[in-house]
């Protein structure tokens, strides 16, 4: 019988595990090669930097997230061994017939020039905890939130956490002793998803009090005399300072010689089958073009994000099971996808649509309210919780996504 193999036990991981558990026969094997045996829920680290959460109500352990049947190991992947199919970890070898590679993006702050402990991030779990701890101390000054190099997980988070911490000291009465300066390489917000919802974004921003400063190219940072070096543009003081760290594909991802030029693994668009048979990668660890350009030299790609990561990761299972069962695949990767922006005061922007759009991605934004940060808290606990509890959360996700006529599915 088949062995199936899955690499990473993130968003990705986890739902192509389940859903390949769920569709096939006890006797093919489904192991998912996981080094961390805690799995923590990215998009509420904002939450933990602003105390609206405990470290446990995000994080759970791993295999309560998996179905019964799937074999967990607990291991580095050192290297991915594709002529031989097989894969060598930290705990042993393992080969496999299909492997899904969802080894997501790891995040670097060693490649940033001038880097300290001084940083700090919302985009990591400990980095939002001590960030927390920051912003408690915090009082007067300027505090500048800096995206350090493209690409980087999911497009929207940067200004949610900014517009959280907006939030976050608003209501401890410290707006009028606070400047928050938010500097990226990016033309405008979210580039990948058009102009016109670039302005929408930029205008919650200032509406927040947020300066927005757009092409802003990170040279080095001077943690001694608290200042910001950018390409052409006068040094930035500040007083607090926040990164998006830089982001690398996974060492055992490019040691293996998987990756292109761009850095990631490059697959085909619809299928997520990469040039090696039976070979397949979704989410983050990825490089998908799409349609469009932000810059004359620079393509669009598909961001990372954890809703496509979970799209592809359904879409592969059922390819692979397509494939088992000799019958042609009718399952394609269309690009949908969606992102819900925290905006503070316990509501949130919600914007979607189809980023493989021609001639360029077509996506919507609706105004903020508290039905979309309502959504994203359902589905944090539908995402965290297990048994007859993730029953009840997604019949009552699935009645609200039905309720308000939102086009996605869960
Ligand atoms: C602050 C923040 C907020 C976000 N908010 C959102 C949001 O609101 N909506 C959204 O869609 N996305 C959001 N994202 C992005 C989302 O979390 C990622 O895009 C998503 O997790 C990608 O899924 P993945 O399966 O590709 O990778 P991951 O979920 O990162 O999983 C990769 C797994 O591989 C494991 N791994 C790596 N290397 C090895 C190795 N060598 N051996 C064994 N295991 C290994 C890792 O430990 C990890 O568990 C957010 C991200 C951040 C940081």
């Amino acid at each position: 019988m088949k062995k199936i193999i899955i690499l990473g036990g993130g968003i990705g991981g986890v739902v192509s595990a389940n859903l390949l558990r769920k569709k096939l026969p006890i006797e093919y094997r489904i192991i998912l090669i996981e080094k961390n045996p805690v799995h923590y829920f990215a998009p509420s680290f904002m939450w933990l930097m602003t105390g609206d959460r405990k470290s446990s109500n995000i994080s759970t352990k791993l295999e309560r997230l998996l179905n019964p049947g799937i074999e967990i190991i607990i291991a580095e992947a050192n290297n991915i061994d594709i002529t031989n199919k097989n894969v060598h970890t930290s705990n042993g070898n393992y080969d496999y017939d299909f492997l899904i590679i969802a080894l997501g993006a790891d995040l670097a702050p060693e490649l940033i020039n001038g880097y300290n402990q001084d940083l700090h991030t919302f985009y990591s779990f400990e980095g939002s905890i001590k960030l927390y701890e920051r912003l408690r101390k915090f009082k007067s000054g300027t505090i500048a939130v800096v995206v350090c190099s493209l690409p980087y997980k999911c497009p929207g988070a940067p200004i949610e956490g900014t517009l959280l911490i907006a939030d976050y000291l608003r209501k401890n009465g410290l707006s009028d002793k606070i400047k928050i300066n938010y500097f990226t390489p990016e033309p405008q917000p979210m580039p990948v998803a058009g102009p016109e919802l670039g302005s929408s974004v930029i205008k919650l921003l200032e509406s927040n009090n947020v300066a927005f400063h757009p092409l802003y190219t990170l040279e080095r940072f001077d943690t001694v005399n608290r200042e910001i070096f950018f390409d052409n543009k006068n040094p930035e003081k500040y007083d607090l300072l926040v990164v998006i760290p830089p982001h690398r594909s996974p060492q055992v991802v490019r040691d293996s010689g998987l990756t292109n030029e761009s850095g990631w693994l490059p697959v085909n668009p619809q299928t997520l089958e990469t040039k090696y048979e039976n070979v397949f990668a979704i989410g983050d660890i990825t490089s998908v073009p799409i349609p469009g350009r932000w810059k004359p030299d620079v393509r669009m790609m598909l961001p990372k994000a954890g809703v496509f990561a979970h799209n592809q990761a359904e879409i592969v299972a059922e390819r692979i099971i397509d494939k088992i069962n000799q019958i042609g695949s009718k399952h394609f990767f269309k690009g949908g996808g969606y992102c819900v922006i925290e905006a503070g005061n316990k509501k949130a922007a919600f914007a979607y649509g189809n980023f493989y759009g021609e001639p360029h991605p077509e996506v919507i934004m609706k105004s903020v309210g508290k039905k979309w940060h309502l959504g994203k808290v359902f589905f944090e606990k539908w995402w965290l919780s297990s048994g007859i509890k993730k029953s009840i959360i997604e019949v009552i996700l699935k009645f609200g996504i039905k309720l308000f006529r939102i086009p996605i599915k869960i």
